[in-house]
Order: C-alpha cells, then sequence, then structure tokens
C-alpha cells in the first residue's frame, strides 16, 4: 500500500500531516510522491487567503485527475467553506481539520483485508523516511484561535483554543531527542494563549503546566533537545515571566523571535481587531532588544487593509524602519467571505495594495540583506539541513534565522542532519551567508 500527501499552508499544517505520514508509515504503508499513482493521495490544504483558495483546487484537481483508481482524502481548512466543490469532484473522503488525527485510523479500516502481511513488520517502526521530512522538526502545542482579528478567517476553521497536555509534547520532544535531532520550533495557531483552554476542558484539565511561560520552562528542564524555537508570538502575550525565562536560559532558545505587527497604524490595528497600538508594540520590542542585542526579530504585515490611508502606510513603513526587522513577511489584504472586513468600506484598490506590497518587500529584502551583511565574521550554531551532493554543500538555519553554507562531504551528511554545528561566516553567499566549521 502506498499513499501520498501534500501540505499547503502553515506550520501547524506541516505537523499535522508529519503526524500523518509518521502513523502510515508505523502502518507499513509507503510515502511517494501523487505521481506514482498512491493507493491513497492525502491533500492538507489551506485556506488563509483566497490565492491559498486557488492552490487548493488547482492540486485537488490535479491529483484527483491524474489518479482515478487512487482513494483521495482532502482534509484542512479548505474543507470548511468548500464542501461543494470537493462533492463535485467526487472526493472519495472529506476529513476536517478536528477528525484529521484520525486518517491513519480511516486508512486503516479502509486497508483492511488489503494488506500485505510483510509491510506490517515492525521493522517499520523507525523509518528513516520519516525523520528525512524535516531536520528541525515541529512539535505542536497548541491549536485554535479565539481573537477573531478582523480579516482573519483562521478562528471560523480552526476553532477555539485546544491546547496538546504537556507530557505530550514533552515525550515528544524527548523522543526526536533521542532520534538525533538538536533543535525543536514549538508551533501553533496562537502560542501565547497555550493552556487557557485547560481551566475548562481537553485532556489538559487542570494541569498546572497552563501557559506558555510554564511550558517552556518544563521544556528546558525535562528535556536536554539543544535549541528551542518558538514559531510566532503576539507582541502582548510576551510578558517580563516569558522573557524572563528566555533570559535565564539564553543558551537554550534560538535567538529569534517572530512577532506579527500586521499595521503601523492604531486606527488600522482597531479595525482589524489587534489588541494593542503602535506604541505598545514599538515599547516591547525596545524592552526585548535591550534584554537580547543580538535577537533577530521577524514580522507579518498586511498591505492594503481597508481604509489603510497614504498616511496609515507611512505610518507603517516608518515602523518597520525604525526596527528594523531582520525578515518581513507581507501579505496582500484579501478579502475572506465570513470575515468582518469581508464587507468593510473603503476597501483599497488592487493596483494601490500591490504597490504598497511591493513597497513593503522592497524594504523587507533592504533589511535582510543589511542584517545578513552584519554577521559576516561572526560565529553562527546552524542546524544542519540539506546537502547540495553536487558541490558538497551543507545549508542550514541559524538560531538567528540565518540561511548559512559551508563545505562538507556528502557521505558525512546523514550523520549531521538535524545536528547543530559551529560554524564562522565569512562571505555573503545566495540568500544568507557562506562559512566553515569552527
Ligand atoms: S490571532 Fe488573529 S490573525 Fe492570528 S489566527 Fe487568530 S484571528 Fe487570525
Amino acid at each position: 500500500m502506498k499513499f501520498s500527501i501534500d501540505t499547503l499552508g502553515c506550520k501547524i499544517n506541516q505537523s499535522e500531516s508529519d503526524f500523518i505520514v509518521k502513523e502510515l508509515l508505523e502502518k507499513g504503508l509507503e510515502l511517494v510522491s501523487w505521481s506514482k499513482h498512491p493507493d491513497f493521495c492525502i491533500i492538507n490544504t489551506c485556506t488563509v487567503t483566497s490565492r491559498s483558495d486557488r492552490k487548493a483546487r488547482q492540486i485537488i484537481r490535479k491529483i484527483k485527475s491524474q489518479n482515478k483508481n487512487s482513494k483521495i482524502i482532502v482534509t484542512g481548512c479548505f474543507v470548511v467553506f468548500n464542501k461543494e466543490f470537493l462533492q463535485d469532484c467526487d472526493i472519495d473522503l472529506i476529513v476536517e481539520n478536528k477528525d484529521k488525527n484520525k486518517i491513519p485510523d480511516l486508512i486503516g479500516i479502509m486497508t483492511a483485508g488489503r494488506k500485505d502481511p510483510e509491510m506490517e513488520s515492525s521493522d517499520f517502526k523507525s523509518c528513516p523516511q520519516f525523520n528525512q521530512m524535516h531536520s528541525r522538526p515541529l512539535v505542536k502545542i497548541q491549536d485554535g484561535c479565539e481573537q477573531n482579528c478582523s480579516y482573519c478567517i483562521v478562528p471560523k476553521v480552526r476553532g477555539k483554543y485546544k491546547s496538546i497536555p504537556y507530557r505530550e509534547i514533552l515525550n515528544k520532544i524527548i523522543d526526536l531527542q533521542k532520534d538525533g535531532f538538536e533543535e525543536v520550533v514549538l508551533t501553533g495557531i496562537h502560542i501565547g494563549k497555550y493552556g487557557v483552554d485547560f481551566s475548562t476542558a481537553g485532556a489538559g484539565k487542570g494541569s498546572k503546566i497552563s501557559s506558555l511561560a510554564n511550558l517552556l520552562e518544563e521544556v528546558v528542564r525535562e528535556t536536554s533537545i539543544k535549541r528551542i524555537r518558538i514559531s510566532s508570538i503576539e507582541v502582548n502575550e510576551i510578558d517580563s515571566r516569558l522573557l524572563d525565562i528566555l533570559k535565564r536560559n539564553n543558551g537554550r532558545f534560538a535567538s529569534h523571535l517572530h512577532i506579527p505587527l500586521q499595521s503601523g497604524s492604531d486606527r488600522i490595528l482597531k479595525l482589524m481587531g489587534r489588541p494593542y497600538t503602535a506604541q505598545y508594540y514599538f515599547r516591547k520590542i525596545g524592552m526585548i532588544s535591550g534584554i537580547f542585542p543580538d535577537i533577530a526579530l521577524t514580522t507579518d504585515v498586511m498591505a492594503g487593509f481597508p481604509g489603510e490611508s497614504e498616511e496609515d502606510f507611512a505610518r507603517m513603513v516608518n515602523m518597520i524602519e525604525r526596527i528594523a526587522f531582520s525578515k518581513i513577511h507581507v501579505f496582500k489584504f484579501s478579502k475572506r467571505m465570513h470575515t468582518p472586513a469581508y464587507g468593510m468600506s473603503n476597501q483599497v484598490g488592487e493596483e494601490i495594495k500591490s504597490e504598497r506590497s511591493k513597497i513593503l518587500r522592497d524594504i523587507g529584502d533592504r533589511l535582510r540583506n543589511s542584517y545578513i551583511k552584519n554577521h559576516i565574521g561572526k560565529l553562527l550554531n546552524v542546524v544542519c539541513e540539506e546537502m547540495d551532493v553536487e558541490n558538497n554543500i551543507i545549508s542550514g538555519t541559524s538560531g538567528n534565522y540565518i540561511k548559512v553554507y559551508f563545505p562538507m562531504d556528502k557521505e558525512n551528511f546523514p550523520s549531521l542532519n538535524g545536528k547543530i554545528l559551529r560554524v564562522a561566516a565569512n562571505s555573503e553567499y545566495k540568500n544568507g551567508l557562506w562559512g566553515i566549521l569552527s
């Protein structure tokens, strides 16, 4: 039995796909590309922008049309508001996000009686295919969002806060550590809200570990994973307790925080339903940089939210320049049905949205280049991720989120994948830095 899985969208989707892959490999199925006509084609979709919807539709149609004899399973955020389309496409199994983790069992049921007994061997338990998927494994710590930012469809498709009990998280990290990984990325839809649901519901009800700060402290204490990276956190959820934990365990955390800004105008932030002002954001960043002078600060910004005037946009540009982020993800506002911003008056024209996105991307590129250049001559701790076998070059990611390349014989890569090495950066190279082992 063979299966394929294609994943669109965010890190959470990726980590959920990883779980499905791991479970199916353990059941003895083989992971292949959809072009090899597997028995099951799984498509894990996203719906965050209209572009994501378009991509989901395209890939579903393509995989379905070229795999007439495969069972097609579609899951992820796109399924919530697109059932009709999926039924028209004659999809075999449509799985809501909340049931995504049942896909391996559902496939197990569908394959019952069709299994090749040899494939059930426990030899597949630690199949290397899975380990090769990510050199910096994603560990999902929570799901769901209740913030309801006015442009965002995520709360409608991901539902209420659901945190993973801390024991499960620790066990997963310890397993990854045993498999030789040295960095994990803690991911979630809204990780600053880790544990808020434990007072009322969920498997972790009544848990003593019911905040992100508590969880991080446990991870530091109970595991010996070398480096922990936090995927994305809201500015108002970075409190002094959290900063204190990061500071006390400086060497254990990646020197990197991704803190969405979205807009630099208080008026727009308010319309977006974001719970902070530009001034608050700016002060918090000042506080963080004061404690961690070399930290990489990355962000998300949105161009062309309804009502965004030239002045609002100028405020955002000014803020980005003053903070000098090391990387910026620019999103062009995309009208999503079922969100308040869909019906807002003063929608910004497509041309202006594109113009503003370009300005922001250009600023982002310039700031990124200068951040990268500033690290020439420095020592960086790099997770080995990819091997260019023709040129014998390994590439990986530093703690402060710079892509770093260095020479290494390809024979050494399998034992180095996922390991952190110290590299002396000496010049710019491609989208990052070139260096030598130190
Ligand atoms: S915090 Fe806002 S932008 Fe982020 S997932 Fe929740 S509603 Fe969406």
